[in-house]
């Protein structure tokens, strides 16, 4: 058996992964001259730098088995500290600082409101991870009854503000006003776990997986832009058209899995399957813009590495880039101010200088000396599904159907998480191998 996968990101990382561990032939084609996607890195200064994904948490099990086998071992901690301006105060949430100060602290930011209206829903996932993904079953029966409003609807302030809106907008490049309850399950997850990164940062994970790759099973076929899938009338065989160099070649597979974000994906079955992109087209993705700069010296101290920024900010947050990087600082420009101020041809520039301009009051900035930064946009940057998402999950599949011997993973499955990708992409080879061996 042939299969591919299309697309190179950690989601199409994890499919060829699970797909060798059954000992099958892999082609992972990725459009660029690197894999990685929006968990790739970008070199400041000789040291190589995430700018997507690279925050691991301690739950995500099936992301720590995969690099543990590709021999790659140490995390640094990350922790989960943040803070945010509320009546021109500082407030801090610091899962290293006292316990009791901590969940004083939170429970102020949500307000009686948003404890009544989020434990319960906390403690579903506690008692099963299971739940904190996206399209399960606890949170789409909360979609039944609770999607005709979006969060701004189901809950009120503080939470909104303070608790729900820096979560969407980190996630989700979104608004409150632009989620839904029956997805918030896998971000409130994410908030519930603590974090690690890997020492050797993601651009050594995808080196490890290369290396690993070299064991027979797996081709990596970079530079390869998939543009379009057909069925071979003769063979039956699935088609894989690319452009490689201004050149259009194809190859045939027995199974072949797409790894791409939803709009990629339905670009390929415009002329197919219609009605299948047209579901596809429905997924919502928001713009992220992230700047990586180094400072002379530290801008941070341990005890407060992070910044969150309110609704009239287009950025979203200001962090140190590790707990010893303290003069290395992420600024993250997303949700709807953002979108209107930075956008692919705004200057990086003029965005470091931005995020310069807002977070310096707060932290060592304005007299400090900037020394390098290195710079991402990405239009397709954060996933935000979609209301009554599990339905249009659904849909999908069944317009897929027809188009046998093929499977859609990516990050609007079952979250947009490193973890969530990893569980789709399982889920998804087990459903088109079945009990192929
Ligand atoms: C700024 C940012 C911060 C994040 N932080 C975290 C975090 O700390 N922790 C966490 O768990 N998650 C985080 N995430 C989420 C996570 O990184 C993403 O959801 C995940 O990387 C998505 O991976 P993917 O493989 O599904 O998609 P992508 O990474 O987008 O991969 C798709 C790949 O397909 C390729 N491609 C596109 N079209 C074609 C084509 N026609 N033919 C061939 N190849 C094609 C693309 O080049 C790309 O490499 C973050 C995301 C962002 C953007």
């Amino acid at each position: 058996m042939r299969v591919a996968v299309i697309g190179g990101g950690i989601s199409g990382i994890a499919s060829a992964f699970f797909l060798t561990q059954r000992n099958i032939e892999v082609d992972l084609y990725e459009s660029e001259e690197r894999i990685g996607g929006r968990i790739g890195s970008e070199q400041l200064l000789g040291r190589w730098l995430d700018f997507g994904g690279k925050n691991i948490g301690k739950n995500y099990l099936l992301f720590r088995d995969f690099v543990q086998k590709c021999g790659v071992h140490d995390y640094e901690y990350f922790g989960f500290n943040t803070s945010q301006m509320i009546d021109g105060r500082v407030v801090r949430i610091n899962k290293e600082g006292a316990k009791l100060l901590n969940t004083i602290r939170f429970i102020g930011l949500c307000g009686f409101d948003g404890i009544r209206k989020l434990y319960p829903h906390v403690r579903a996932i506690m008692k099963d991870r299971r739940m904190g993904v996206l399209n399960s079953d606890y949170f789409n029966r909360l979609a039944e009854q609770y999607d005709h409003l979006s969060l701004a609807g189901y809950l009120q302030e503080p939470c909104l503000s303070h608790v729900v809106r820096p979560v969407t907008v980190r996630m989700n490049g979104a608004e409150p006003d632009e989620c839904y309850l029956g997805n918030f399950g896998s971000n409130l997850a994410l908030v519930l776990d603590s974090y690690e990164q890997l020492k050797s940062g993601m651009h050594g994970m995808l080196d490890a997986f290369q290396a690993f790759s070299g064991t027979g099973l797996l081709r990596i076929i970079t530079g390869h832009r998939v543009t379009s899938v057909s069925r071979d009338p003769g063979t039956g065989a699935i088609m894989v058209g690319y452009q490689q160099g201004g050149v259009q070649e194809s190859a045939g597979y027995d199974r072949v899995i797409s790894a791409l974000p939803a709009g990629r994906l339905s670009i390929l079955f415009e002329g197919l399957l219609p009605e299948a992109a047209a579901l596809l087209r429905r997924v919502r993705y928001y713009p992220v813009a992230v700047a990586i700069v180094k400072y002379a010296r530290d801008v941070f101290q341990q005890s407060q590495r992070a910044m969150v920024f309110d609704h009239s900010f287009p950025l979203s947050n200001a962090g140190a880039y590790g707990i010893n990087d303290l003069d290395l600082v992420r600024y993250t420009f997303s949700g709807r101010v953002s979108r209107s101020v930075v956008s692919k041809s705004t200057k990086p520039e003029d965005v470091v200088a931005l995020g310069e301009q807002i977070a310096g009051p707060y932290f060592n900035i304005h007299d400090n000396t900037r020394e390098s930064f290195a710079y991402r946009y990405i239009e397709e940057g954060l996933c935000a599904y979609s209301p009554m998402h599990h339905r249009l999950l659904r849909d999908i599949d069944k317009k897929l159907e027809p188009f046998a011997g093929f499977g859609a993973t990516g990050d609007y499955r079952r979250g947009a998480s490193i973890e969530a990708c990893f569980r789709a992409a399982d889920e998804c080879v087990e459903k088109l191998l079945g009990g192929v061996d």
